[in-house]
């Protein structure tokens, strides 16, 4: 007897039909005599549609009054799915975040779980019904809904898994596993029988968006065996471990990850004294823009460029902070492109090997591919493109380093 965290992602509730199939599901664990926690997102679509509503409205409206409306999605499920368990005559109750009382910060759009209460939960385990629990959704100290990012739903999920100490932590969604990189753009990806943390962690915060980055941080840092399977096949999924296989021989790259959500921005021709970095991008952070990678070109003539790159939706605003920036600073001028991809390698193998940055630089050059902008750690390497050659440098990467067979023993 194992007691699990099942996490069902958007499409896999997207009809009734699929409930009725997650509800088949689930109840044969509970028929294997285990102790099951569901955690459901909204139908697919629909937190899209709610935010559709609300910018119909307003274009920023207040984030309290966004939760208030996006949480819904979850609720619709939680019910949908109880009701389709009960009448399998598998006892099920539905729980909103706040009926479990999942606390969390007071970020509304983003907020982080600060406490899980389980006494609820445990009760109805130990009288054996199924505890359905709506993703993505909290309540601050106050009582007000909260909600935890986009994809946040497996953060819910891994947070129920750590409190209750669950045996495994499963989240089933319409892929049946973590691949080398996303299957839509790769035909010849393959399953990855184990990913280490490292390496999920760095492939979620670079772009894959399997797994929302903080219910990876959360696993890694709680010990929470988690696992990605498919919702509509049987099969063993992608572990996440904390070690690599010890059998296998590591591979230098386990991973491509890449990421269309980024703009870039050059401050041409400042002056190039010490402090410039952070003038420019002080005022940037002020407006609560996030910054991701950071480039500053060799100066000439005491003057430099100065790049960096943010989300895309926050380009706009960016620029416009950075006109007043370029006048106060006396640089020459601002200028940008909004149409740039990431693309990442990662790999725990990088470390012990050498050359992976030239296969890398090599391979897209002989594609044509110029690089704009590089950054690297200890496990992977970034490069910032045109984002119109991104399926290109993706494919091309893939088949470079193997990814496509099999290098399982
Ligand atoms: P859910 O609605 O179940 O949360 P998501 O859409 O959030 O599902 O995540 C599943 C999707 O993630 C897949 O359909 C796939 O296109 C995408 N994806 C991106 N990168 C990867 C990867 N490396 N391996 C598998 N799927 C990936
Ligand atoms: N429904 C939310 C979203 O679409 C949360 C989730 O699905 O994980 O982002
Ligand atoms: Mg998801």
């Amino acid at each position: 007897m194992a007691l699990y965290v099942q996490k069902f992602g958007g499409t896999s509730v997207g009809t009734v039909e699929r409930i009725e199939a997650v509800a088949d599901k689930v109840k044969s664990f509970r028929d294997a005599g285990h102790d099951i926690v569901v955690v459901v997102s909204a139908m697919s679509g629909e937190t899209n549609r709610l935010l559709g509503l609300a910018n119909a409205i307003m274009d920023e409206p207040t984030p309290r009054e966004m939760d208030v409306l996006v949480s819904t999605g979850e609720q619709v499920t939680i019910a949908l799915l109880s009701m389709a368990l009960n009448k399998r005559g598998c006892a099920a109750k539905s729980y909103t975040g706040g009926q479990v009382k999942i606390t969390t910060d007071e970020t509304h759009t983003k907020a982080r779980i600060r406490s899980i209460d389980e006494k609820n939960m445990r009760a109805d385990l130990d009288e054996g019904r199924v505890v359905v629990v709506a993703g993505f959704q909290g309540v601050d100290e106050y009582g007000n809904i909260t909600t935890l990012g986009r994809g946040g739903s497996d953060t819910t999920g891994v947070a129920l898994a750590a409190a209750l100490k669950a045996d495994e932590c499963q989240i089933y969604t319409d892929v049946d596993g973590v691949y080398t990189t996303d299957p839509r753009v790769v035909d010849s990806a393959r399953r990855m029988e184990r990913i280490t943390f490292e390496e999920m962690i760095e492939m979620a915060s670079l772009g894959s968006k399997i797994l929302q980055i903080r219910s990876v941080e959360f696993a890694g840092k709680y010990n929470v065996p988690l696992r990605v399977l498919s919702s509509f096949k049987d099969g063993p999924g992608t572990l996440i471990t904390i070690e690599g296989d010890e059998k296998m021989e590591q591979p230098v790259i386990s991973g491509i990850a890449f990421n269309r959500d980024e703009a870039k921005l050059t401050v041409q021709g400042v002056p190039d004294i010490p402090g410039i970095a952070s003038k420019i991008l002080r005022p940037i952070s002020d407006a609560n823009i996030e910054v991701d990678m950071i480039v500053q070109n060799m100066g000439a003539d005491n003057h430099t460029d100065f790049t960096f790159t943010v989300h895309r939706n926050d380009y706009k605003k960016a620029k416009v902070i950075l006109d007043d920036v370029c006048e106060v600073l006396g640089a020459r001028e601002v200028s940008g492109d909004d149409k740039i991809a990431k693309v990442s390698i990662v790999g725990v193998g990088m470390r012990s090997h050498a050359g992976v940055a030239t296969q890398m630089f090599d391979s897209l050059s002989d594609e044509g591919i110029n690089i704009q902008m590089i950054s690297t750690s200890e496990i992977k390497i970034s490069v910032v493109i045109a984002e119109k050659y991104l399926e290109l440098a993706v494919r091309s990467l893939h088949s470079s380093f193997d990814l496509s067979e099999a290098t399982e023993a």
